[in-house]
């Protein structure tokens, strides 16, 4: 039998091997890949199924969105990754249903049988009932996102560029960003970055004080999750270049170039409602986690958070299923000293990962290993070229140390040297010469928005549907 089947067929070739466990990993991302690199080497047989074949570092996306660096400067497959491992194998699928009492998977019309398994998939953009806002302010949580965003600011400034009316370039040159989290502050500053460069130097026509973008946030500071201090230095440097904030306002429709946003309590003299026109908008403001979720609370009576989320035990499994752990964006883990439940981020994810790997080898040692204890690191967000505003465990940092600090902290999460290596040219390229390598205008909307990649369309379906109460533990 050919090597690469035999995990498919469960017939391992190395004899030694069949004796083994096989645990599979579903998602290949922050949580799925430590998973797999910890379980490397080990007496298990590893299957990690995903359906895309690279592994994807988000928090650079907005990277990709405005033309500072490229697709696959954030991605890597996930063959490269696990490619000395050779008791892991990497399936390329897109898994649609879980029959927990067979203990099976289905993915590609096929059922896979585990042992273990470790779900891992993730989470998608929410639009708060208003699935229709999708088309027209592009989420980004995948790379097509990024690249549909790219592709509309670029076209908007090309269109410009040969537009003698003023009005109208006003509104190509205007891009609003809704949310204004860690990801929307830094789209804003770099999408502001990118058209107040490209408008001074590589465009004949346009003029750069035309250049607008908008930050839309319903609460009263950007970064609400860091100290007031912090929101406050992140909203001085996004206006002192010229970002403008819009705060206190909730969005309440979205047309084709246009946004209306409501004040409950509008500043003294300004309207309760305030319409944008701008020929980009984006959507960087709701997260609910993978359908996934739902699906394994269906199938187990599991509970699942209001965000969709698999609400787990201290291992991380779920009630009756020791065998099934729930880690990353998708579980919701509040076993923590204040009861709070971990933030969907990137380090809890890959410590998550990491933790489960280990306990299920100690398990098969017959050893017990120590509680998962989350350390936390801080956060950071970085908001122009050289700035960045960080919180690393109470000690507070902004500016140009702030940015080093952030750009270590991502080139030591990068799963690839590669693209470590890359992303360090692109970024002191850029601060040498404030060029942008990849401004490149690809592909069509219909190709980056409706791409079949599961999450994003399973979501939607599941959004079509009116709101459901939280599930209960009985159902
Ligand atoms: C734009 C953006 C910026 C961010 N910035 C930061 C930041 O600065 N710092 C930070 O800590 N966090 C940041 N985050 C959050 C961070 O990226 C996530 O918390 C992290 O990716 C979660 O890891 P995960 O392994 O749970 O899921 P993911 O990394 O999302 O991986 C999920 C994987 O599952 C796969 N998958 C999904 N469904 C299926 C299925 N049905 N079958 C098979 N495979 C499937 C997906 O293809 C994907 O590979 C950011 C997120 C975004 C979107």
């Amino acid at each position: 039998m050919a090597k690469e089947r035999f995990f498919l067929e469960l017939v391992p070739s190395e004899a030694v091997m069949k004796s083994w466990p096989h645990v599979v990993i579903v998602g290949g991302g922050f949580a799925g890949l430590k998973a797999a690199h910890r379980l490397a080497g080990k007496p298990v047989r590893v299957t990690l199924v995903d359906k895309r074949n690279f592994n994807l570092f988000q928090p650079l996306l907005y990277q990709v969105a405005s033309g500072l660096v490229s697709e696959a400067d954030v991605a890597t497959p996930l063959r490269l990754l696990l490619a000395k491992s050779s008791n892991v194998q990497v399936l390329l699928g897109e898994v649609v249903d879980l029959d927990p009492d067979k203990r099976e998977v289905v993915f590609n019309d096929r059922h896979l049988r585990y042992d273990n398994l470790i779900l891992a998939t993730g989470s998608g953009s929410t639009y708060f009932g208003h699935e229709e806002w999708r088309e027209l302010a592009p989420p980004m949580k995948i790379i097509e996102h990024a690249d549909e965003i790219r592709r509309r600011v670029l076209s908007a400034l090309e269109e410009a560029e040969q537009t003698p009316d003023v009005e109208r370039c006003r509104f190509l040159q205007t891009a609003v960003v809704v949310g204004g989290g860690p990801s929307g502050c830094e789209l804003a500053g770099s999408l502001n970055e990118l058209m107040q460069h490209a408008a001074r130097r590589d465009f004949r026509q346009l003029d750069p004080q035309l250049c607008r973008v908008i930050l839309v946030d319903p609460g009263d500071r950007v970064l609400r999750a860091m100290t007031p201090d912090l929101s406050e230095a992140a909203g001085d440097y996004l206006n002192s270049r010229g970002v403008e904030l819009v705060l206190g306002g909730r969005v309440q429709s979205i047309e084709a170039g246009r946004l209306t946003v409501d004040f409950k309590t509008p500043p003294p003299g300004t309207p309760a409602e305030r319409v944008l026109e701008a020929a980009t908008i984006c959507w960087s403001a709701g997260v609910c986690a993978s359908h996934l979720g739902k699906l394994l609370a269906d199938r187990t009576g599991c509970n699942v958070d209001r965000g969709g989320r698999v609400v787990v035990e201290p291992d991380f499994s779920i009630a009756g299923h020791p065998e099934i752990r729930v880690v990353g964006d998708l579980c919701s883990y509040a076993h923590t000293v204040d009861g709070k439940p971990l933030p969907g981020m990137a380090g809890p994810a890959v410590q998550m990962g990491g933790w489960v790997a280990l306990d299920l080898l100690s398990q098969l040692s017959g050893e017990r290993q120590p509680t998962f204890r989350w350390f936390d690191f801080g956060s950071m967000a970085v908001i122009g070229p050289l700035f960045a505003v960080a919180d690393l465990r109470g000690v507070k940092i902004t500016g140009a140390f702030g940015w080093l600090l952030w750009g270590l902290a991502h080139l030591a999460f990068m799963p690839a040297n590669e693209n470590r290596l890359t992303l360090l040219t692109k970024w002191l390229w850029m601060i040498a010469t404030r060029q942008r390598a990849s401004l490149l205008i690809t592909g069509r909307a219909d190709q980056h928005m409706g791409v079949e990649v599961g999450l994003e369309r399973a979501e939607r379906i599941e959004e079509s549907k009116p709101p459901e109460p939280q599930v209960s533990a009985a159902s």
